[in-house]
């Protein structure tokens, strides 16, 4: 049997996976059959609480331990066994009971949902949840149509996430420890000793975006009043775990390991530019069409084009020095970028670029000799060409003398620092260490 919850937190603060480790509390009388899972969905959907993740649970008949996964006041172990909707009835009315006692009712942007059923959706529900946008209608249809417990508070938004969360099937996937503090010291600044985080991002191989380098900055911490002292990404759950001794001060009162779709850039939609739209996450590939420039605020831009239309690229100020790598583009470089798409005007924010091609930079070195007498000539303007003046040739602009300069960019693979990075960006790291081998297939 499976339990999906959806936004049930606000910025003021809750995270949707605390409310998971409290589920897990109270259902002693089931078997945890699998990782609860966190499930982020479209980064670029406006109404979206803090990071849009949708969490799932599932709960069975356990016949052989399995892993060790977690603490909430007991340790924690998955199971090998079945599912079974015996009790589903009963599940649904303690889960609500928890997603009432818990959620953030009080914020109007928060639409919590809950779903309890024994099977999973097709998953073109994930797809589409992560990549666009899912009508709340079409989903409430297919859960009265399949039987599913259910409720949506508020806004009811909730059941879009939880419902393409419960659909997920993962291929590629990546594990997130989190670990939970007191609740007389929710909203209190947490210590998280940075040389601990340091050592930690050294040691720990197949973790990723856990310190900040540009801003030599622990970012394994959020900002926000929630519940979470600090969350530990990685391709390796057992790994993970080593946090706990590592990082010292504040001590953790629960942890948990979720799997999850962070990092695997699941939002991504390869296309034309002419085919992007607003809300969506694309990667296109073309030519820089003008130099980049930058605005009030510190965010450059630059326009490219392929062969069906033109966007405009945006690097915000948030992304910081990749902003500097951005600015060594020139008109036609051949470029390939990943990022969401915003409207009016239509721009993609770059989550990460592939240099593919760059293009020659040409530099004038000085003007050109006379043709009949030999002397130097003089310039007569900004692009107006030159002239002789002992005998009054004439030249024209590109009779200049140039060569070829040095770029200052390389040809690969740039991305955003880790403070700027989506969740379900996938790291350029991630290809070194941490492919998995080993496939999911429910
Ligand atoms: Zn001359």
């Amino acid at each position: 049997m499976f339990i999906a919850i959806d936004d049930t937190d606000s910025k003021e603060g809750m995270c949707t996976t605390f409310l998971a480790t409290e589920l897990i509390r109270e259902f002693t009388d089931h078997s945890l059959l699998d990782y609860p899972r966190l499930v982020r969905l479209n980064p670029n959907i406006p109404w979206k609480t803090r990071g849009n993740g949708a969490v799932v649970i599932t709960l069975g008949k356990g016949k052989k331990q399995k892993d060790h996964i977690g603490n909430v006041e007991r340790d924690i172990f998955i199971y090998s066994g079945e599912q079974s909707d015996k009790k589903k009835e009963d599940v649904f009315k303690r889960a609500k009971g928890i997603v009432e006692r818990w959620s953030e009712f009080d914020s109007e942007r928060t639409d919590p949902g809950l779903i309890v059923g024994d099977k999973r959706p097709p998953d073109s529900f994930y797809h589409e949840a992560v990549k666009s946008i899912v009508e709340l209608d079409r989903v409430k249809q297919h859960l009265k149509k399949e039987n599913y417990l259910f409720k949506g508070y508020q806004g009811e938004r909730g059941l879009i996430g939880a419902l393409a969360a419960l659909s997920w099937r993962p291929q590629d996937f990546t594990y997130e420890l989190l670990t939970y503090r007191r609740k007389d010291d929710w909203g209190r600044p947490r210590d998280i000793p940075k040389k601990d985080v340091m050592e930690l991002d050294r040691k720990l191989q197949k973790a990723f975006d856990s310190y900040d380098h540009e801003e030599e900055e622990q970012s394994i911490a959020p900002n926000s009043p929630c519940p979470v002292l600090y969350g530990v990404r990685g391709g390796d759950p057992d790994e993970l775990k080593e946090a706990i001794d590592m990082i010292g001060g504040e001590r953790p009162q629960r942890w948990m390991t979720f799997l999850t779709n962070q990092g695997t850039d699941d939002h991504i939609q390869e296309m034309s530019i002419s085919k992007t739209e607003p809300w969506i996450s694309a990667k296109v590939k073309g030519i820089v069409r003008s130099e980049p420039y930058t605005i009030k605020g510190g965010h450059v831009f630059f326009k490219m084009e392929d062969k069906t239309g033109k966007i405009t690229a945006a690097a915000y100020e948030p992304t910081k020095s990749f902003r500097e790598i951005v600015k060594k583009l020139m008109p036609g470089d051949k470029v390939e970028l990943w990022g969401g798409i915003r409207d009016e005007p239509k721009t993609l924010n770059i989550e990460k670029m592939r240099v593919i091609k760059l293009t020659e930079k040409i530099v004038k070195v000085s003007n050109p000799e006379c043709s009949e007498c030999g002397k130097k000539m003089s310039s007569m303007g900004t692009d107006a060409g030159y002239r002789c003046k002992r005998c009054r040739t004439k030249a024209d602009e590109d009779q200049a003398v140039r060569k070829e300069a040095e770029r200052e960019l390389r040809e690969g693979l740039y991305e955003v620092p880790v403070s700027a990075r989506r969740h379900l960006s996938k790291p350029l790291i991630r290809d070194n260490i941490c492919r998995s081998t080993s496939r999911r297939s429910s």
